[in-house]
């Protein structure tokens, strides 16, 4: 059990030039088995070692990154969480994880800096208000928190808006989740990993899976190839995003999932301006001003499949040209930097958290523009299944066997509005 964050530890290692911190997680061999591996050390991958470990008692496992641990999706988003979803089995999945957002500071020990700052999507024509209208009341009716926004509120909570007529997207109203944020998304990768790790999952980085190995006669898994060796596990979790496809591949299994390039970008700090968190279906961005000061910006997927990690210029234009007719102040800033994560896409927007038709395989991916949002409640639904080989009700609609029945979730990964993020 690693030492617990506290005013005193700040004190004490104060004391002595904050040299003796212990390190926050070890750095293990692998071993040759365990009694289940996750792959994939992002946020999805560590939160389900984290709760198999603490819910579960299963503490004989290991999380193996390619990588480093959050350098995949979770270290490259825009952070945004919230629970405004429209169907049921998005809207109940999606709140139970921002209650353990709520908490989640606490259980780990580990300041995730969770900001519920409020989440407003601007609605831009007359149709989007009515599905606004209709997605607040179903929020409502589930107990969820939601606000119907007029231009007049929206000129006290945003006073740098852009709420002119004589614009290309004139803003209408707008839908608000006031538990709605942001979180820090090292911290969250970080303090996953350092949870985990106290409660003794092996936490192995630079160390690739390559393929998967099957029973001949019963086609359960029985282990992984990796760079590092092999290693036998009777249950293996796949958590991988935007190579949800080539790892399933690796077991045979084929998935309704593509992968695509989302940008993001981020500017030189500036003092406050900006209050909550803002998105535009209509106009394809969403924008937020970091705890640093910088504005961070993103927008509409590249349009082509790739997993370079870069990116086009053409998205970033729009989302620039876009964000500068809402806010026009942020014309004058300077962007420092840009990134691109691989996204998995699912054909109906949502995710499948769940068994495989292989024994003994199971994943959580197909994510689209929504899963860091989704980190903690993904983690705890994974290591549900992973444990009991069933799924819990929250993600007992999330499979992918849906794709066969067409018993699809057709929320197009949108959040509030179509092709939003
Ligand atoms: C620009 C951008 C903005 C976004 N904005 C938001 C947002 O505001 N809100 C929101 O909710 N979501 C957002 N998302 C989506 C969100 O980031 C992801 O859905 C989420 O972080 C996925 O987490 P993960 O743990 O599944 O994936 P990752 O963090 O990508 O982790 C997967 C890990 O698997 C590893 N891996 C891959 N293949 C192998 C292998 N063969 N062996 C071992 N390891 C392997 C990778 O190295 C990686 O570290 C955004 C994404 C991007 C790119």
């Amino acid at each position: 059990m690693s030492r617990r964050y506290s005013i005193w530890a700040l004190a004490r290692n104060a004391l002595s030039h904050h040299e003796n911190w212990p390190k926050a997680w070890r750095s293990p061999e692998p071993k040759p088995a365990y009694d289940a591996l996750i792959i994939g050390g992002g946020g999805h991958g560590l939160a389900a070692a984290y709760y198999l470990a603490k819910l579960h008692g299963m503490t004989n496992i290991a999380v193996l990154e390619r990588g480093w641990i959050g350098g995949g999706n979770t270290g490259r988003n825009t952070t945004i969480v919230r629970s405004n979803y429209l169907l049921d089995e998005n809207a109940h999945f999606y709140e139970h994880s921002l209650k353990l957002w709520e908490g989640l500071s606490e259980d780990l020990n580990y300041n995730v800096m969770f900001s519920q700052r409020k989440v407003i999507n601007t609605c831009h024509t007359l149709g989007e208000r009515e599905a606004t209208v209709r997605r607040y009341n179903s929020m409502r009716l589930r107990g969820i928190d939601a606000e119907f926004l007029t231009r007049e509120d929206l000129a006290r909570l945003e006073p740098a808006m852009n709420l002119s007529q004589d614009v290309r997207y004139p803003i209408v109203c707008a839908l608000a989740q006031p538990r709605g944020g942001t979180a820090r998304h090292d911290a969250v990768a970080w303090g996953f990993a350092r949870g985990a790790d106290s409660l003794g999952v092996d936490i192995i980085q630079n160390c690739e899976v390559t393929g998967i190995d099957r029973d001949p006669v019963s086609g359960a898994v029985i282990g992984v190839q990796t760079t590092r060796g092999a290693i036998k596990a009777p249950k293996i979790g796949i958590a991988v995003a935007g190579h949800s496809s080539q790892v399933a591949a690796m077991a045979g299994v084929r998935l309704p999932i593509e992968s695509h390039l989302l940008q993001a970008f981020v500017s030189e700090p500036v003092k406050p301006f900006l209050n909550t968190v803002v998105s535009t279906g209509a106009a394809h961005f969403y924008i937020s001003q970091t705890d640093k000061g910088e504005v961070l910006l993103g927008g509409e997927l590249d349009g082509y499949n790739s997993y370079s990690q870069r990116g086009s210029l053409p998205s970033i234009e729009h989302v620039i040209a876009s964000a500068t007719e809402m806010f026009p102040r942020i014309g004058r800033l300077r962007f420092m930097r840009q990134w691109a994560g691989v996204m998995d896409m699912t054909m109906d927007g949502s995710p499948i958290i769940g068994k495989l038709p292989v024994p003994g395989l199971y994943m959580s991916g197909g994510w689209c523009y929504g899963g860091f949002k989704a980190t903690p409640g993904s983690g705890w639904c994974l290591a549900w299944t992973i444990a009991k080989d069933e799924p819990h009700p929250l993600n007992a609609g999330h499979t992918l066997e849906r794709f066969r029945t067409s018993h699809m979730i057709d929320e197009k990964g949108a959040g509030p509005f179509p092709k939003a993020h």
